[in-house]
């Protein structure tokens, strides 16, 4: 596959653009963006910005992309801005489907919104092709074993819900820690493309956050969520269903039923 430089200068971009100047546009591209809203990114901007950091500004509807952080330098730069990208974008994508009121610049948009942004991007680069490396770099696991979310060294209090995060006090750092949650959704959502296949987790994922996700919603209203979309568009007890349940079960979230 061709990998071409992105324009790293001045001026803004939209991830379609990124996507058509870092790799050949292919249309299984558009059919992601496709599945998971009507008008895809629309009207999404992406800012090269100097510095590491990137996040996404909900009050302007502007992604900053921070070009110095280390995994958007060396030979897979272009992927890694790429990737960066469409996690910001699906934090856009989100805010505009739900119709959440603006998050102050830097805000976290909760567990799912932060798990979704990593599912979204890590399918997308999956399904672009690029190398095994890049495609984990989307991938990262998480064991939520007991009454703990862990990433890395970071372990917390798991909260089921938002309301429940938002109780914890201390730990109000990182959004009462979305960040280490949201890995949680990006965990079970890798156990179902795995089970399944990678259209069909879009699919579903795609149907849950049209028809239920809010700002209000934590982990077991969005395994719910996800549950109902999969009996909607294959039916109660259908394969699917079952592969979804499997896949929560697998980062140990039981479902009722
Ligand atoms: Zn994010």
């Amino acid at each position: 596959m061709q990998v071409t430089r992105i324009d790293r200068g001045h001026g803004t971009t939209t991830p379609e653009g990124v996507i058509a100047s870092a790799i050949g546009l292919g249309t299984r591209v558009s059919d992601v963006l496709g599945i998971v809203s009507g008008d895809g990114f629309a009207r999404f901007r992406a800012v090269p910005v100097s510095g590491k950091d990137s996040f996404y500004d909900a009050l302007r509807g502007v992604a900053m992309i921070g070009v110095g952080a280390p995994s958007h330098q060396g030979a897979d730069g272009d992927l890694g801005m790429l990737e960066t990208t469409l996690h910001e974008g699906t934090h856009h994508l989100i805010r505009r489907q739900t119709g959440w009121p603006g998050l102050p610049a830097g805000g976290q948009p909760g567990i799912v919104g932060e798990g979704l942004a990593q599912v979204i991007a890590g399918a997308t680069m999956a399904l672009l092709g690029p190398d095994e490396r890049t495609r984990t770099r989307g991938w990262a696991a998480l064991d939520p074993r007991g009454q703990f979310a862990t990433i890395g060294r970071k372990r917390l209090p798991l909260s089921l819900s938002m309301q429940e995060l938002h109780t914890r006090g201390p730990l109000l750092n990182d959004g009462g820690g979305v960040h280490v949650h949201g890995g949680i959704v990006q965990n079970a959502h890798y156990h179902l493309a795995r089970a399944s296949s990678l259209d069909t987790m879009l699919r579903i994922t795609g149907e849950a956050m049209r028809g239920e996700l809010r700002r209000s919603t934590g982990l077991r209203h969005w395994a719910t969520s996800t549950l109902s979309a999969a009996e909607r568009l294959y039916g109660v007890g259908s394969t699917e269903a079952t592969q979804v349940r499997d896949a929560w079960s697998a980062v140990q979230l039981q479902l009722a039923g």
